[in-house]
Parts: C-alpha cells; structure tokens; sequence
C-alpha cells in the first residue's frame, strides 16, 4: 500500500439538506498512485465532484477510510486537513480558481509564494510555468480580462506552480472550445509525469488518447475502472521546502491590490467611521465636564475669567522672579500678572458702558439752606478688571507702541482702548472687599499700546496701591501717591487739595492714621510703624477724583510715604493668564507639581448649576453616545458585507494552500492598514473643521487633553477588530467549512455542509 498515494475504503458521503439527505458517494473503493493520469467521467450528478473534493481535502467524508501514503485521516481535525491540503493538493475547479483582480503573473507568483517559495525563485518559476502555458506575453494582463481558454491555463499554471504531488481537476475543460481544451488536458498530461493527476470530466473522448485510467461513477458508486495504459515512473518526491515565512500581509497585499475601487471605498468608508468616531466621543468627553453649567460666585475672586489661574506658593513666601521665570516657562501660560490681587479690582473708565452717573438734587430745607447737587456713580458688574503691565513668556512683545508707564498716573492702553496722549478717567473698585458705593477715582495717562489681551494695564504700583487698599486697610483707607505732573507738588504727609478747598467740603476733619511697615529697609532702621496725618473727607471731594465715597475715607498721601507703606510689599500671589480655558486642568496639575498652590478661581466659582444649561448639556451627551453608537454598528454591519468580496479569493488561495490561519491574519491585518489610513485622513479632517471654525470640533480640539487622542484612536480600532472578528468568522464559516469541526465525532450523522 506504500506507493498508493491515496486509498479509499468504502468512503460514504451525505449531503444534509433543509428537506433531505442526499447521497454524494455510496461507498467508494480507490487506489491511486503517483504517476497515473486517471480520468473519471459519469453522468451528472453521478458524484464527480463530490469525490473531487472528498480526495483533495476540502469535503469531509462520514464513513469510511481514506489512507494518505498509508495513515488514515479519519481522525483529521480542520488544521489536519489544512495541513494536508495545503502540502499535497493543488485544485482546479471549473470556475477557474484564478484571482480576477490580479494580474496573470501576480496570479502564478502568489501561488508559488504560498506553496513557501521565496520570491526571487518565485519569479524565475513563474516565467517557466507561463511560458509552458503559453501566457507569459499576457503576463501583466488582469485575470479577469483573459478569455476563459487562457483563464483555464492560468487556473492550471497556479495549480502547476505549487510542488504538490496531488492535482485534481474538477472539469477544467467545461468552458472551452476543442482547441483549448486540447491545450489544456496535454499540459494535466505532463504534470502526470511526476504526480497524480486526477480529471474530472464529461468529455472523455478529450482525455482518452493521454489519460492512464478511466473511471466511471453512477449514483456515488464506482462502475469501471479501466487501466488504459501504463502509468509514469514518477521519480524522487520534491519535498515541498516550507520557508517559515508568513503570508499574511502578502494575502492582505493581494487582496486589497487587486480591487483598487474596492480598496479606496472601504478607506473612505473607515474614515468617515473614524472622523464621526472622534467627532461624537470627542464632544462628548469635553461635555463631561459640566463647569459651564455653572453660574459663577464671585465671593473668593470677584474675577473669575475662564482663562485666570491664581498661584501661590505653599508657604506664602514672597515669589521670586525665579518663580515667574519657572511658571512663564510653562506651555499654554500666556502672561503673569505679579500683582495677582488686582486682577480681582475692578476697573471703570467708560461712561456709558463701564460705569453710569445719576445726579441727585437735595432739596432746599424748611430755614433755606443752600441746595447742592450730587453725583453719584454706578459701576458695572461687566466693567473689566484691574491689570498691571504682565510679564510675558521669552520672545514675546508686550508693547506695541508708546513706552511703559514710569509711575503711578501712566498706563498703557489695549487694543481699542483709548489711544496714546488721552487722559483716561478711571474707577477703581472691588465689590467683595469694599464696601459696595466705594469707587476711586483717578486719571490716568496712555503712553504705551499693546496688542495683548483687553483694556489698560497699570503702572505696577496701582497693583501695589490697591493691594494695600485690599490689605492693609480693610475697606475704608486708601493712600494715592502723589501726581508728579499736578501743578502744584505735594510736599510730605500734606494732601492733594488745597485748605481753601477744604474748608468748602462738608465735615472734614483731620485723622492720624498708624499703619505697618512693610518695606525692608525701613524695618532694618527701626521703624515699624508709620504714622500718616490725613483729613477725612467723608463727601465728595470733587466729580473728577471721588464718586460715592459716602461715610468713608480717601486719605491722600505723597509718594514717598506710599513707596514707604508699600515698597516693600512682595506679592506672594500671582495671576496666570492662559491661553484657552481648555488647558485649566493640565496647567493646575503641572504647576501643582512645580511645588506651588493653584486654582481656577472660574472651577472654584461655579457653584450654581443652571438647569437650562444642564439640560442642554446632557442632550448633547445622549446625543454623541447614540451617534456613537450608531456610528460603530453601521460600520461593523458595513464591514462584513464590504468584505464579502474577498470570499472567492479566499476560496481560491486556500485551494493552493493558504491556511485559514493566514486568511485571518490577512483579514486583520487589511483591518488595521485600513483602520491607521482611515485615522489619518479622518483625523485631519477633524483637523480641518476645527480650522474652519466648527465650533463644537473646534473645542473639542482645545479642550480635550493630547492622551485623550489614544482614547479616541482606541475606540475606533476597537470597532474595527470586533468588525474584523466578524468578517473574519464569516469568511471562515464559507471558506473553510471544516474549520472548528471535529470530524471524530458523530461519523455516522451527516452533517451539514455549507458549500
Ligand atoms: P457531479 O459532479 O457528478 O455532477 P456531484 O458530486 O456534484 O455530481 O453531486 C452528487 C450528488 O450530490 C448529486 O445528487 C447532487 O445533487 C448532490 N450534491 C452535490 N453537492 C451538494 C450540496 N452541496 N448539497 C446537497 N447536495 C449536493
Ligand atoms: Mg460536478
């Protein structure tokens, strides 16, 4: 028996259908050997194929043996039978078993790839077999637009190209004319030198000069078999050389390069999928943070500007400009403002949209006193807050044009702010530190410009003035510095108006006022206190300097007392401006590692959730998470019927040996290629809608933090394995029927075929 290749001992084949179970072969007996070009026709529906198939590998048989080089393969598993099929079987089928996409040489080349060639001999065998089958002038022509002669020939020259020492035609000649057909049993003739070659066929007469041995099946049951003349001496078996090599990414190659339209559908298909991905989980991950539901409560910063951060160091040390140098180093942090309490004052210096004036008339009283008139000023909530000249990152100009205030009276002015020259008249006034009605005012010089940020931005000892204000004095007591252009100086611990001016106030009356001393120095003297005289003026002192200081206290100072009070006075308190309220969180985290406390005043403000804001905020969630969803069903619905397509490929290569292992591989492998191509190119477009001012992508890209692009990229490449793992069993379920199958069991039932 050991020079029967193959053996059959009454091999029994069902077919179980919805309705019957249909005989393929009712007991079979056969023995081939290497060399022997058997024929075996029968009428149709005889069981030609079925045996075809059982003898290659690729149907199961229920009873019965089948030896191959003497060892049974009842036993077989599904990978048994790939392993079998894909070292000593090459088949062809009538309906070519050619990949059409591919090209004519492509077609061959990929054969003997699989088979384990390398592919430089690939190619040199390949030229061989084409030439032998008389298609190696058509060599870069597509399968598919060969005539169904050539397609026969290049189907024989795949089967020829694989060293296998089974090949097995299932009508190859049922398509052509007598002049192919004749090319076509004469090249099966010469492989018989060497192997078994077993033809399916209903034209005998064809076959009859070449073949060796004519079978004849009736009703799945041998009725002759004929030896016609000698068999060939086959010589020594090419043992087939397996490279350890794999083949996947080449299957995946071969199948996506042989349906370019196919190919570019399923890449804008993934990425569409991949920009609604991270479109819709994008927003609805920056919508989980719901502070902008928030209404603010300004009782800790009256400022609570999206873009504030308020730092501190841990021990309420002075900073240092090492520490503004360590925090401008950090990305996104677009200026600091070393006077950090000013940016909680606010400001008022535009009538009409900062501030409103109202005149109050006294009335005359019952003994004719001297009516008077009083204005009265109201400042807006919306009026914008202090700032002092910020620093800015290296290589970034804070002035556009003019100079720096050089004292105390000059600003600089933003963009659209009052031009350089103008005298600004300003109010200045702190609703969560001062009593409500109190509003200093003083003018104020533009000198400089700057593009940066809003408003004007004072000499840095206003900032030191109003946090003495806020400070040392609690509400009532305020210290100007002296005005070095007013027209007549002040000399020390006198006031800014004149006695005669006074004594036309009402109720004015002198104070001695002790404060702390700050400034270094004058501690080094000895000096810890600084006793200040003033007058009370508990009225209006005149409508350009004072609105509504009613029953408090301006007290007016000269400049050397006010640097003296506040020279020293080191801010241990900064405010950072950042560059889009989208980086709170990572700033915060960063400048917490720095070593320093810092706070969003904006995230510690919003306390008061708006319910219309909640809601329309949960809306957008349920509506990202359903698209979401919908989104990855479509695409896994999608992906298996656009796949589909590759079936007969599949069937194909693993009719010359691709192993379903590789298949899967292959499937995976076109999965991810796709998925990565579909990222980027819908990764940019998510890119470019943010550009062109869609307002949700265009937050979602500032707002969501770098790593979240992993999460994003995560779940679209999630969608695509669990499609991948669907294709890939349905593909399996139709290309490798046998697969998962354990054919030891249950021998007598027939089983369900899904060919
Ligand atoms: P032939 O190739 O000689 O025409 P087949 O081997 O294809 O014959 O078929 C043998 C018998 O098995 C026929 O009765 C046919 O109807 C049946 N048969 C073949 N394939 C199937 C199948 N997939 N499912 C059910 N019955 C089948
Ligand atoms: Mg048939």
């Amino acid at each position: 028996m050991e020079d029967k290749i193959l053996v059959l001992k009454d091999i029994k084949k069902y077919y179980t259908g919805a309705q019957a179970v249909v005989m393929g072969l009712a007991g079979v007996d056969l023995s081939f050997s290497r060399g022997e070009f058997v024929a075996i026709t029968g009428e149709s529906g005889s069981g030609k194929s079925t045996l075809a198939h059982v003898l290659g590998g690729i149907l199961p048989y229920e009873n019965g043996e089948m030896y191959f080089r003497g060892s049974p393969t009842s036993h077989f598993d599904s990978l048994d039978w790939e392993r079998y099929r894909r070292d000593n079987i090459s088949f062809i089928s009538q309906n070519y078993g050619i990949l059409p996409g591919a090209t004519v040489q492509k077609n061959v080349v990929s054969a003997l790839l699989l088979s384990g060639m390398g592919k430089r001999e690939a190619k040199g065998a390949a030229e061989k077999i084409l030439r032998q089958v008389e298609l190696w002038e058509l060599r870069r022509r597509r399968a598919a637009k060969l005539s169904s002669g050539q397609k026969q020939r290049l189907s024989i020259a795949r089967a020829l190209a694989k060293p296998a020492p089974i090949l097995i035609a299932d009508e190859p000649t049922g398509n052509l004319d007598a002049e192919n057909s004749a090319k076509v049993i004469e090249l099966l003739a010469q492989a018989a030198k060497d192997r078994l070659v077993i033809l399916v066929t209903h034209e005998f007469p064809e076959a009859e000069d070449l073949a060796t041995r004519h079978i004849v099946l009736r009703d799945g049951l041998v009725v002759t078999d004929t030896p016609l003349r000698p068999a060939n001496e086959p010589g020594a078996i090419r043992a087939p050389q397996r490279k350890k090599r794999s083949m996947s990414l080449y299957v995946a190659g071969l199948q996506t390069g042989s349906r370019p339209i196919w190919a570019a559908t399923v890449a804008a298909f993934f990425a569409l999928t991949a920009f609604a991905v991270f479109a819709f989980l994008g927003v609805f991950i920056i919508n989980l943070d719901d502070t902008s539901t928030y209404r603010y409560d300004s009782s800790a910063f009256p400022n609570g500007s999206k873009t504030r951060i308020v730092v501190g160091t841990l021990d309420g040390s002075p900073m240092t400009q090492e520490d503004y140098d360590a925090l401008l180093a950090v990305k996104e942090i677009s200026s600091l403002e070393p006077n950090g309490y000013v940016t909680d004052v606010q400001y008022a210096y535009r009538e009409g949209i900062d501030y409103q004036v109202s005149v109050n008339h006294e009335q005359a009283g019952p003994w004719g006193e001297q009516h008077y008139v009083t204005s009265h000023a109201t400042v807006n909530d919306s009026a914008p807050y202090a700032q002092t000249i910020p620093l800015l990152p290296n290589g970034r100009e804070f002035l556009a044009a003019g100079r720096l205030p050089e004292n105390f009276y000059e600003v600089v002015a933003g963009p659209g702010g009052p031009s350089i020259g103008q005298t600004i008249h300003v109010g200045f006034y702190a609703p969560a530190k001062w009593s409500r009605d109190n509003v200093i005012w003083l003018d104020f010089r533009v000198v400089g410009a700057t593009g940066w940020g809003k408003g004007v931005y004072f000499h840095e000892s206003v900032g030191r003035f109003l946090m003495s204000a806020m400070q040392v004095t609690q509400t009532t007591h305020c210290y100007l510095p002296q005005d070095p252009e007013a027209a007549e100086p002040l000399e020390k611990g006198t006031f800014l108006c004149s006695d005669a001016e006074m004594e036309n106030l009402n109720r004015v009356s002198e104070v001695t006022l002790t404060l702390p001393v700050t400034d270094p120095a004058l501690l080094a003297q000895g000096t810890t206190e600084l006793t200040l005289v003033a007058k009370d003026r508990s009225s209006p002192l005149r409508e350009t300097s004072l609105h509504g200081l009613s029953n408090n206290r301006l007290l007016m100072v000269d400049a050397e007392s006010f640097e003296a009070l506040t020279g020293g006075l080191a801010s241990e308190q900064v405010s950072l401006t950042i560059s889009d309220y989208a980086y709170t969180d990572r700033i915060l985290e960063r400048i917490q590692s720095m070593g320093y406390i810092a706070t969003s005043p904006y995230r510690l403000g919003a306390t008061k959730q708006v319910p219309e804001l909640a809601a329309e905020r949960m809306q957008t969630l349920q509506i990202c998470l359903t698209a979401l969803i919908a989104v990855v069903a479509l695409q896994i619905v999608l992906l298996r019927a656009l796949f589909s397509v590759q079936t007969e490929s599949f069937r194909t290569l693993s009719n010359i040996g691709l192993t379903s292992r590789t298949a899967r591989a292959s499937v995976l492998w076109q999965m991810m290629l796709f998925t990565l191509l579909g990222q980027l190119v819908g990764g940019a477009a998510v890119w470019m809608c943010g550009c062109n001012g869609v307002k949700r992508i265009e937050q979602m890209l500032r707002y969501l933090p770098p790593v979240y692009v992993l999460v994003l990229s995560g779940v679209h490449l999630a969608a695509s394995l669990l499609s991948a793992l669907l294709v890939i069993r349905s593909m399996e379920k139709q290309v490798y029927p046998l697969a998962g199958k354990n054919r030891d069991l249950n021998l007598e039932e027939g089983k369900e075929e899904n060919r």
